[in-house]
């Protein structure tokens, strides 16, 4: 069986920075949250400082990154990047931060990883502006207190629910970023066609759109492998019967279902008559970590009505049976 997951092809880097967003005009989709930060980011520029610390939170590929680049840019801040994994050791924190210059934006991908000291010298950062650097060991460690100039943290993460109380709290402005509706999936597209000069009719557009996941940088994605497609076997330009055929050949589905969602709902369905059974139970099914299983995977589907969350577990809806072309059984009320 040989399956190409789209999900999981090269992302073309250069090409990826390319296509993101430049600005919060640009930005299309997760109309609220453009509105709410648009207030945060005008109010702290009118004031003259810089504005409270913001947590982007949502699954993979929804634009967290793009809007904190956003965000540096809007307050003509300089961005420093990092994630929670890499702070590992809170001195690798503590260097970061005194490195900072007043007004810039430290963004931390993944923050819901970060290590526990780690995360206790950020509390301190976050609402005091300092931190305290321990010297030495044993008896004869000293703390030495050392002064952060005011900057915005730009957290992001995948668990929201994941954050300890104590950080969730020292955000001043909290954006649930969305799964993206295939209209504005539509339009993401079409403005990447333009930036990378490829022909790409409307009706081709709506129907990558639509197999997209919710996800725009799924969407450009399959666009750059549509693309290849369509310069290969045809004369480069994107119809909807070039884009149907591409998509068929990366064995992307109707509802863009990847790979690991379709073994996810297989083993549901198959293997567990239906559920309800436990995420962790389900991620050891289709060899999974539970994370990628409870993050990646199972927020669009149940986004997508496949699956619906029970407090006994996870329930695969009529519409999951169908998708994999089985009758639901009889007393299947949801
Ligand atoms: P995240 O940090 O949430 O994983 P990114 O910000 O890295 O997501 O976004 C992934 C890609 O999707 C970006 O490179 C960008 O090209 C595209 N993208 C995301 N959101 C948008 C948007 N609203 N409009 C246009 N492109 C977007």
């Amino acid at each position: 069986e040989s399956q190409v997951d789209a999900s999981f092809i090269a992302s073309d880097g250069d090409i990826d920075a390319s296509l993101r967003p430049k600005s919060l005009d640009d930005f299309i989709g997760q109309p609220r949250v453009r509105e709410q930060l648009q207030l945060v980011l005008s109010g702290a520029k009118m004031r003259g400082g810089t504005p409270d610390h913001i947590l982007l939170s949502g699954p993979p590929g929804l634009g967290k990154t793009s809007m904190a680049m956003i965000i540096a840019a809007e307050l003509g801040s300089a961005l420093r990047l990092t994630s929670g994994p890499a702070l590992e050791r809170a001195g690798d924190l503590a260097a970061m931060l005194s490195n900072l210059v007043e007004g810039d934006v430290l963004f931390i991908d993944e923050i819901h990883r970060i290590a526990r000291p780690a995360e206790e010298m950020l509390y301190l950062a976050m609402e005091d502006f300092r931190v305290d650097v321990i010297v030495g060991k044993g008896p004869g460690a000293t703390s030495i207190p050392l002064e952060v100039a005011p900057f915005t943290l730009v957290g992001a993460t995948t668990r929201s629910g994941a954050l300890t109380g104590p950080l969730r709290d020292r955000f001043g402005f909290t954006a649930h970023m969305d799964f993206y509706e295939p209209a504005e999936l539509q339009l993401i597209l079409a403005r990447s066609a333009r930036i990378l000069g490829v022909p790409l009719g409307d009706d081709a557009g709506a129907e990558i759109a639509g197999r997209s996941r919710g996800t725009p940088r799924i969407a450009n994605r399959l666009l750059r492998r549509v693309r290849d497609y369509a310069d290969v076997r045809a004369d480069g330009v994107i119809t909807r019967e070039i884009a149907r055929a591409a998509l068929a050949v990366y064995d992307v589905d109707q509802l863009g279902l990847d790979r690991l969602d379709r073994a996810v709902l297989g083993a549901l369905v198959r293997s567990f008559g239906g559920g309800p059974v436990g995420v962790s139970t389900l991620a050891v099914a289709v060899g999974e970590e539970p994370a990628t299983v409870e993050e990646v995977c199972e927020p669009f589907l149940v986004r997508a009505g496949m699956i619906a969350r029970t407090p006994r577990g996870r329930v695969a809806t009529a519409a999951a049976w169908e998708q994999l072309g089985l009758t639901p059984p009889p007393d299947l009320t949801i």
